[in-house]
C-alpha cells in the first residue's frame, strides 16, 4: 500500500512518498521536485504542472493557475472578484454559484468547477506518486492552510475524490511541519518535563502562516496559530511589478496592464529579480526583449529598494506574530526554536522581522520547500497499518471557535453555545444533551467572523429529525455529538434519542452511558447549556434508569457542498480526460518515432551505414526519408496514432537490414575472434594429453575423443563460414550470423568444458600418519562447501514491502 504525502500550494506543489528507508520527496517527469500548481488546456490535451508553466504565457488564456484560494468560494465572493482581475484566464459563476474557469478545450468551450481543476493537478501529482513507487496510490494526506475553513476544506476534500483519492487527512501546512520536525528529535522532553516550544513561520506564495508547538517525547501539540492569508511572495512580486510598470510607462510610453502576455512576462521577471535579490544586495538588473510593440525595455533594483518598496507588507509580518503569541500567552523567552519554511521566508527582510520580533536566530533546519510534503507523508504513515513508524501523536488546534445556535422549545428563544474555543484541540468530539419532544435545528458558526478570512460565518445548519415526546408526555432527552474531524472539519455526527424502557424489555438495552469520544479524550458534556435556558427536564433528578438510545437521522445543510450527482459526473469527466491525455500522449509519442527514426537514420546514412547499403538503395531509402519528413510536417502533421506506427513500419521495411548488417559487421569479428580463441585453447588441452602431460592424465581417452572430434568439425565449419564472409560485400546480407557462430561457441563450451574440468582424484594420504584422516578427509570438504556457501551473499534483513505486510521505516 503506497504511502503519500501532497503539499498543495498556491504556485507549486511537492510529493513525499514513504518508503522502507524513510521519507524521500520524488521528482515529476521533469526530474524536478517541484510541480508547478498549473493547468494548461489544448485542443487534444491538457497540459497539468512544468509543461503547463511552459505555455502559461503563449496559452495566457487557456493556462490556469493561482486557483487553490477559490475552492470553497461563491463566485461573488469579494476575494473572488478580485482575484479575478488579475487572472489571464477567464472566470464565471458556476450554476451553484461556485467558481467555474471558462477555457477552450479540444477546441470547445468548457467550464471548470475549481474542484475539478484542482482534481487535474492531483491526477498530475498522483501519476508522479505511482511512477516513482511503481504501485497504485490511493491513501494520501494533503497539505491545507490552517486558516481554511469548512468549505474551503470540503471543496478540498471533493477534489482529492474526483481523483479516486483516499485523503486520509487534510494536514495544516504548519502541522504537517511541526510533524516533520518533531518526529526526527530524539531529545524532546519526557511527557512529564516541560515542553519544548517551537514556533514555525511559512511564508509561501499567497499566504503568511505561523503556530506555536509544545514538543515532549513522542508527542506535538499545536498550541495556536495565526495568519496573514493575504500576505505572500506573490504580493512582493506585485510591487516591484507596480514598480516598474510605472517605469515602463514613464520611459517607454508602454502600459503594461493593457496586455496580458506582457503583464505575465514582467510578473515572472520581477520574481526573478525577487530571488536574485535574496542573495544580492547590489544593483540587478531587468531586461526584457520584445516587451510591447518590438520595444526592448530595462530597469534595474537593489535590496534597499526593493525593502523600502515593500516597507507596508513588511510591516504586516509582526501582526500575527504578536496575536500568536497573545492567543498561546507565550513570551518569547519561551520560544526555544524559530523555524521558517516556504519560498517567501528567504526574502531577507522577512527573515530579519521574524527574527528580529523573537529576538534570536530563525532556525532553518527543515527543508523550506519540502516539509510540508514531508510531514504529511509522515503522517500518512502514521496512519497506514503498512508502515511501522515510530509513536508520535499530533494534536491539531481548532483555529476558529466555532459556535452552536438552536432554539429553545420554552421561551420560542434563541440559545448559543460555544462549542469549540479558539485554539480548542482536535479532533475533538463532545456531546450535549438537548431536551426536546419534537424535530429542532442546530446552526453551527464561527463566532468571530472578523478573525475568519472568509465572507460567510455560517458552517451549516442541522435537523435533528424523529425526536418525539416520551410516552408520558415529557421531553426525551436528546444526546448530539459534535466533532472537529481529523480534517479540521466541524460535523454534527450523530444524534440519538435515550429512550428509557421496562426491565422486561432486554435487548438493545442498556444502562446509560457516555457517548466515547473516538479520540479517547474526556468528552466535555454540554447538557448544562440548555439547562441554562430553562429547558431543565423534570426527569433529570431521578435515579438511573434502563435506557436504550434510538439513532436519530440528521440532515445537515452545509455551505458550499458539491451534490452526489454533480461529483460522480466530476469523477467521470475526469477520467474521460485522463484517457484523452493518454491516448493524445501515444498518439504523440508514435509521431516522434517516426520523426526520430528519420533524422537519426538520415545522420548513420551519411555515417557508420554508408557502407552497409548499395548506392540504389540509398537513393531510394533517402528519398523515403526526406519525403516522410516533409509529411510529417505536411498532411501527415496531425494524423491517428496507427497512421505513424504503419509509417515507421513501412521505414523499418528499408532501415532494418541496413541496421542489421551494420550490427553483424560490428559483432562478428569478436565473436569470430572468441570462438578461434576457445578452439586453441581445446586443441592445445587435447595435445597436451596425447603427450601424457600430468594435468589431463585421469581423463578418459574415449572422452578426450569426443573434443578432438568437436573440435575439428567446429575448426572446419569456422573456416567455411569466414571464406563464404569473404566473398560478401559489406552491403550484403551476411553468410554467417553472429547467432549462428555464438550458438557453434555454445555448443562448443558444453561438449568440451565438462571433459577438460573433471578434477583428479584425491590421492590419501598414509593411514598410519593420521588414524583420523578419511573421516577428517570428508570433513575438511564439506566444511569447505559449507565455507563456500558462508561466502555466499546472505539474505539480508532488510523488510521489503512485498514480503511483509508492514514495512518498518528508517526514520534517522
Ligand atoms: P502557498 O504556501 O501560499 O500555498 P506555495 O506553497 O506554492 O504557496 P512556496 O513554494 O512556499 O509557496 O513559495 C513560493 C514563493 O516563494 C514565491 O513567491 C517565490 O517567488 C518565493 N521564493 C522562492 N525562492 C525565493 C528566494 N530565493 N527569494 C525570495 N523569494 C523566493
Ligand atoms: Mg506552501
Amino acid at each position: 500500500m503506497a504511502v503519500v504525502g501532497f503539499d498543495l500550494g498556491f504556485q507549486s506543489c511537492y510529493i513525499a512518498v514513504a518508503r522502507a528507508g524513510g521519507i524521500e520527496t520524488v521528482a515529476n517527469e521533469f526530474s524536478d521536485r517541484c510541480t508547478p500548481s498549473v493547468v494548461s488546456f489544448g485542443s487534444k490535451n491538457r497540459a497539468i504542472g512544468v509543461s503547463a508553466k511552459n505555455q502559461q504565457i503563449t496559452h495566457a488564456h487557456n493556462t490556469v493557475s493561482n486557483f487553490k484560494r477559490f475552492h470553497g468560494r461563491a463566485f461573488n465572493d469579494p476575494f473572488v472578484q478580485k482575484e479575478k482581475e488579475k487572472l489571464s484566464y477567464d472566470l464565471v459563476p458556476m450554476k451553484n454559484g461556485g467558481v467555474g474557469v471558462k477555457v477552450m478545450y479540444m477546441d470547445e468551450e468548457h467550464i471548470f468547477s475549481v474542484e475539478q481543476i484542482s482534481a487535474m493537478l492531483l491526477t498530475k501529482l498522483k501519476e508522479t506518486a505511482e511512477s516513482n513507487l511503481k504501485k497504485p496510490v490511493t491513501d494520501c494526506v494533503i497539505s491545507v492552510p490552517s486558516f481554511f475553513t469548512d468549505a474551503e476544506r470540503r471543496s478540498l476534500l471533493d477534489a482529492a475524490q474526483i481523483v479516486g483519492l483516499n485523503c486520509l487527512r487534510l494536514m495544516n501546512d504548519m502541522t504537517a511541519v511541526a510533524l516533520s520536525y518533531g518526529i526526527y528529535k530524539q531529545d524532546l522532553p519526557a511527557p512529564e518535563e516541560k515542553p519544548r516550544i517551537v514556533v514555525f513561520v511559512d511564508m509561501g506564495h499567497s499566504a503568511f502562516q505561523v503556530s506555536a508547538c509544545a514538543f515532549n517525547k513522542s508527542k506535538l501539540k499545536v498550541l495556536g496559530t495565526a495568519f496573514d492569508p493575504f500576505l505572500g511572495g506573490r504580493d512582493f512580486d506585485g510591487k516591484l511589478v507596480d514598480y516598474f510598470c510605472a517605469e515602463i510607462k514613464a520611459k517607454y510610453k508602454l502600459d503594461p496592464k493593457s496586455k496580458v502576455r506582457a503583464l505575465l512576462r514582467l510578473y515572472q521577471e520581477c520574481e526573478k529579480l525577487k530571488k536574485l535579490m535574496s542573495s544580492n544586495s547590489t544593483d540587478i538588473p531587468l531586461n526584457i526583449e520584445c516587451f510591447m510593440n518590438d520595444t526592448d525595455v530595462s530597469g534595474k533594483m537593489n535590496r534597499s529598494q526593493f525593502e523600502e518598496l515593500c516597507a507596508d507588507l513588511l510591516q504586516r509580518i509582526e501582526m500575527p506574530l504578536l496575536s500568536l503569541m497573545e492567543q498561546t500567552q507565550l513570551k518569547v523567552e519561551d520560544v526555544t526554536a524559530v523555524e521558517i519554511v516556504g519560498g517567501a521566508t528567504r526574502i531577507p527582510a522577512v527573515k530579519e522581522r521574524i527574527a528580529k520580533f523573537f529576538g534570536k536566530d530563525v532556525s532553518t533546519t527543515l527543508n523550506a520547500d519540502e516539509a510540508i510534503a514531508r510531514g504529511c507523508a509522515l503522517q500518512c504513515a502514521i496512519l497506514s497499518p503498512a508502515f511501522k513508524v515510530r509513536e508520535f501523536s499530533v494534536t491539531d488546534a481548532t483555529p476558529f471557535p466555532i459556535s452552536l445556535l438552536w432554539n429553545t422549545e420554552a421561551e420560542d428563544t434563541e440559545g448559543v453555545h460555544e462549542v469549540f474555543s479558539r485554539n480548542h484541540a482536535a479532533p475533538f468530539s463532545k456531546v450535549l444533551t438537548f431536551y426536546r419532544k419534537g424535530p429542532f435545528e442546530l446552526e453551527a458558526f464561527y463566532s468571530d467572523p472578523k478573525g475568519v478570512p472568509y465572507p460567510e460565518s455560517k458552517i451549516g445548519r442541522y435537523v435533528i429529525q424523529n425526536v418525539s415526546a416520551q410516552k408520558d408526555g415529557e421531553k426525551s432527552k436528546v444526546k448530539v455529538k459534535v466533532r472537529v474531524n481529523t480534517h479540521g472539519i466541524f460535523s454534527v455526527s450523530t444524534a440519538s434519542m435515550v429512550e428509557p424502557v421496562k426491565s422486561e424489555d432486554s435487548e438493545d438495552v442498556g444502562v446509560e452511558t457516555e457517548v466515547e469520544s473516538q479520540d479517547q479524550r474526556p468528552i466535555e458534556n454540554s447538557s448544562d447549556t440548555n439547562e441554562k435556558k430553562g429547558d431543565q427536564p423534570p426527569e433529570a433528578k431521578k435515579p438511573k434508569i434502563k435506557v436504550k438510545n434510538v439513532e436519530l437521522p440528521i440532515e445537515a445543510n452545509l455551505v458550499w457542498q458539491l451534490g452526489k450527482d454533480l461529483l460522480n459526473m466530476y469523477i467521470e469527466t475526469e477520467g474521460k480526460m485522463i484517457m484523452q491525455d493518454k491516448l493524445e500522449k501515444e498518439r504523440n509519442d508514435a509521431k516522434n518515432a517516426v520523426e526520430e527514426y528519420v533524422y537519426e537514420f538520415r545522420d548513420k546514412l551519411s555515417g557508420p551505414y554508408e557502407k552497409f547499403v548499395c548506392e540504389k538503395d540509398l537513393q531510394g531509402f533517402s528519398a523515403l526519408l526526406t519525403e516522410t519528413e516533409g509529411w510529417l510536417y505536411e498532411e501527415g502533421e496531425d494524423e491517428a496514432k496507427q497512421v505513424y506506427v504503419d509509417k515507421l513500419e513501412d521505414l523499418k521495411k528499408l532501415g532494418t537490414p541496413i541496421e542489421m548488417r551494420y550490427q553483424e559487421a560490428e559483432e562478428r569479428p569478436k565473436l569470430l575472434e572468441e570462438l578461434g580463441h576457445r578452439l586453441q585453447y581445446y586443441a592445445t588441452i587435447a595435445g597436451e594429453f596425447r603427450n601424457k602431460d600430468e594435468k589431463y592424465i585421469h581423463i578418459d581417452e574415449m572422452e578426450m575423443m569426443k573434443v578432438e572430434k568437436c573440435v575439428s568439425e567446429v575448426v572446419e565449419w569456422m573456416n567455411n563460414a569466414v571464406s563464404a564472409q569473404a566473398k560478401k560485400s559489406l552491403d550484403q546480407d551476411p553468410a554467417v550470423h553472429s547467432s549462428e557462430i555464438k550458438a557453434k561457441l555454445q555448443e562448443l563450451n558444453n561438449v568440451c568444458e565438462p571433459v577438460v574440468t573433471q578434477p583428479k582424484p584425491k590421492v590419501d594420504s598414509p593411514k598410519e600418519e593420521n588414524p583420523l584422516n578419511e573421516r577428517n578427509d570428508y570433513k575438511t570438504e564439506d566444511m569447505g562447501e559449507d565455507d563456500k556457501n558462508s561466502e555466499m551473499p546472505q539474505q539480508n534483513g532488510e523488510c521489503h514491502p512485498s514480503d511483509q505486510n508492514t514495512i518498518s521505516m528508517d526514520l534517522d
